[in-house]
This record gives structure tokens, C-alpha cells and sequence, in this order.
């Protein structure tokens, strides 16, 4: 079986063709600059055939997704002879809302539910759902499976993901504690029990995905009880650009002052904040890396302010699960830096992390970096968002 997973964006669209007998990428690429010009870059990863990277007009998503399939199918680029091939399409979609609590085969009823959560993501569902129509258009009745960003937090008890407001808010429009990145928590997750050899059921884990966007989700017995991004993923811990938590009179003091409106100041707060906003230097960790060892103060007080937060909501975790088994870096922060990691680990202290330094600097496979008799074990494992969506499409349409 063959499963095309799609992530589309606004103007953008990531793929990866799967054979899920050996769960291998045949080929991957990005379409870039959908709606302006348009650009793809198409990278065969069977056999021995050319990547494919040129400015193509590519005016609508379903351009996109045409010439996609093209070069699947092509005889220079292509990895299968024809979309007959490919036996299902599975969608990142970010909000799923209280709706989706997991993968869903799409229908007609499905596409008018996900239109309903589209005000809880305004910026991302509906490119999402631009996507899947899209493909919907150009490969007929190919099944195709909805995977979102919040379904594996949606097991969060009320304590966790209700904000103290008036429940009116919550009751009439959804306000409440979603969380973001849980088909990477799932991942990860699932994969520290195959590798500890228990049972996930057995394990509390603490999962910190630390990228350009960053959150922690606390994983009790293989469900999320609690995680740091909330009703959209602008909160928690500050970010490559993005605020994390924020007192929200700050943000009344600041539009007061410099009389500015709530659009621009949500600007600054998603793009102009986080790591960004504190150095000065840069949203990209290995600039600020560099910065500090070059003596840049403000670039040294944004990695540790991060590496604090980390610190302190995983903190927060171990308290609610009442004790963790397992902490596990991911994104690329996480898989990357170990700098970071180190920096993080220090804090664990009480818990009786020790690492193990030359396992520390391994990179690019999944890998204990805790020594043996760390109490607490720690992990480093890339996160494979894609073959989490290949899977439970496979699983979905297998059962249909
Ligand atoms: P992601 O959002 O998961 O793709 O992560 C992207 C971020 O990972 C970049 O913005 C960098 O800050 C960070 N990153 C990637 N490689 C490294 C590295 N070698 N050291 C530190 N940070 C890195």
C-alpha cells in the first residue's frame, strides 16, 4: 500500500509518498510560492532518478497537487507508473477542535465540520482545507484521511484544559486549552515506550518538541493530560518568534502606550517575539548559539530564558503525573542542539537525570542520552509526523 501525505499551507504544499510494507519515503518534495508564481522541488528517494527543482507556474493548490502527482508519475522523476498506485492520501489538518478527537476518514460532513473549527485556526485550516479539495479535485475517489495537531490532546481532563474565564465562553464558543503538535507527541511518545520495551500503558512520559514552535505535553499512560500551547499556539514557552505566556496586561499596557491596534499587536507577539524579540539576533537557535559564544548577552538571556521555561513546564508535569519515567526531546532544537539539551538536563537534577555526554552528541537517530543509572531516562528521537499520518490512514481506510 501507498499513502500521500499532504501539509498544506497557505501557499505552500509538503508531501511524502509512503510504502507502508517497509513504512519508506519513495519520494518527497515541497511546492512553494502557490498563487504568486510557484516553485517545486521534487526529490525521487527509490532508484537512482534526477530531484526535480524548478520555477513552475503553479496558480492554485490543484495545480500543485497535478503536477505532483506528474512527477510521481513521470519517467524521469517519477517512483510509480501511474496515481492508480497510490491507494490513499492522508491530510495534516492543525484544528480539529472538540470534534476530532482522532483520524477521520473524509467526507462531505467531515469538510463542513472542519469548516466549523476554521475560526479557531483562521491562518491554517483553511489552507488545509484548500488542500484537501484540491485533491479531492485531481485524483477522484482516492480515499483520503483528516490527521489533526490537537485530536491526541483531546483526552486533557477539564482541570487541565479549562481557563479560568466565565464557562460561558467555553460552553457557547469553544474557549478552552487545545494544544498543537500532537501527532508529534503521539510520535514520539509511542516511540520512547518501543524503546524503554513497556508497555506505554506502564510509562509516564514528559515529550518536548522544540522547534521553531515549541510546546510540552505531559503523557500519562499513552494519553495527553496536559500540554503548554493552548487555545491557539502562540503560549507556553517562548518560541523561535512567538510569545509563549504573557500576563494579558502587558498587551493592554502596550497598545494603551504606543497606540497601537489588537491586529499589530498580535503581530508582534506571533512574529517579532520569543527568541527573536529578546536577542535581537535571531529566531534560529544556532545564531544564538553563536551570538553567546561571541559574548551577546541578550542572545545568552533568550536561550536561557528558553531552556528555563522548558525546565520549569516539564516541572510542572512530573508534578501532575506525579512522577516520569521518561523525558524526550524532539523538533530541531530537540534532535539538534545539544547545547540545549544539556542546558535543559541541568535542571533535572532532583529528579536523578544524569547524561551521558557522548551520547549526547550523537544526532540524527533516535538514541538514550540519560546514562544507565539515571533515574530518570532521557531520549533524543526525530519526529516523524508523516508516517503518523501514513499510518492511521492506512489503519482508517483498511477498516472502511
Ligand atoms: P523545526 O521547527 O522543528 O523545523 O525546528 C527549526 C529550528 O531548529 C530552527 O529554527 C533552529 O532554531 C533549530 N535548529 C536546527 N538545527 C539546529 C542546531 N544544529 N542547533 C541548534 N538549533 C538548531
Amino acid at each position: 500500500m501507498k499513502i500521500l501525505v499532504i501539509n498544506a499551507g497557505s501557499s505552500s504544499l509538503k508531501y511524502q509518498l509512503i510504502d507502508m510494507e517497509t513504512e519508506k519515503v519513495m519520494a518527497k518534495g515541497l511546492c512553494e510560492r502557490i498563487g504568486i508564481d510557484g516553485h517545486l522541488k521534487h526529490s525521487p528517494l527509490v532508484g537512482d532518478k534526477p530531484v526535480f527543482n524548478e520555477d513552475i507556474p503553479l496558480p492554485t493548490h490543484a495545480e500543485a497537487i497535478a503536477a505532483v502527482i506528474e512527477k510521481l508519475t513521470s519517467e524521469e522523476y517519477g517512483v510509480v507508473s501511474s496515481m492508480k498506485e497510490i491507494d490513499a492520501v492522508g491530510h495534516r489538518v492543525v484544528h480539529g477542535g472538540e470534534k476530532f478527537a482522532s483520524s477521520v476518514l473524509i467526507t462531505d460532513e467531515v469538510m463542513a465540520a472542519l469548516e466549523e473549527c476554521t475560526p479557531f485556526a483562521p491562518l491554517h485550516n483553511p489552507a488545509n482545507i484548500t488542500g484537501i479539495n484540491a485533491c479531492r479535485e485531481v485524483m477522484g475517489d482516492v480515499p483520503m484521511v483528516g490527521v489533526f495537531d490537537t485530536a491526541f490532546h483531546q483526552t486533557m481532563p477539564g482541570k487541565a484544559f479549562m481557563y479560568a474565564v466565565p464557562y460561558e465562553y467555553y460552553e457557547n464558543d469553544g474557549i478552552r486549552r487545545y494544544g498543537f503538535h500532537g501527532t508529534s507527541h503521539r510520535y514520539v511518545s509511542g516511540r520512547c515506550a518501543e524503546l524503554m520495551g513497556k508497555p506505554i500503558e506502564e510509562l509516564k512520559i514528559v515529550s518536548c518538541h522544540m522547534g521553531n514552535g515549541s510546546s510540552i505535553a505531559a503523557i500519562d499512560g499513552g494519553k495527553c493530560i496536559d500540554t503548554s500551547m493552548g487555545f491557539t499556539p502562540l503560549v507556553g514557552l517562548p518560541m523561535g518568534t512567538r510569545c509563549g505566556d504573557l500576563d494579558a496586561g502587558v498587551i493592554q499596557f502596550i497598545m494603551n502606550k504606543y497606540g497601537i491596534g489588537i491586529d499589530e499587536m498580535l503581530n508582534i507577539l506571533n512574529k517579532k517575539s520569543g527568541v527573536l524579540g529578546v536577542s535581537g539576533v535571531s529566531s534560529d537557535f544556532r545564531d544564538l548559539d553563536n551570538a553567546a559564544a561571541e559574548g551577546n548577552e541578550r542572545a545568552q538571556l533568550a536561550l536561557d530564558m528558553f531552556h528555563y521555561w522548558v525546565a520549569k513546564v516539564a516541572g510542572s508535569y512530573v508534578a501532575a503525573m506525579n512522577g516520569v519515567d521518561a523525558i524526550v526531546f524532539t523538533a530541531g532544537v530537540g534532535e539538534n542542539s545539544k547545547s540545549s539539551r544539556a542546558a535543559i538536563a541541568e535542571y533535572f537534577g532532583y529528579l536523578g537525570v544524569t547524561i551521558d555526554e557522548e551520547a549526547n552528541s550523537k544526532r540524527g537517530e533516535d538514541v538514550c542520552i540519560s546514562t544507565p543509572d539515571s533515574k530518570v531516562k532521557v531520549f533524543v528521537i526525530p519526529t516523524n509526523e508523516e508516517l503518523v499520518i501514513a499510518r492511521d490512514t492506512r489503519d482508517i481506510v483498511c477498516k472502511k
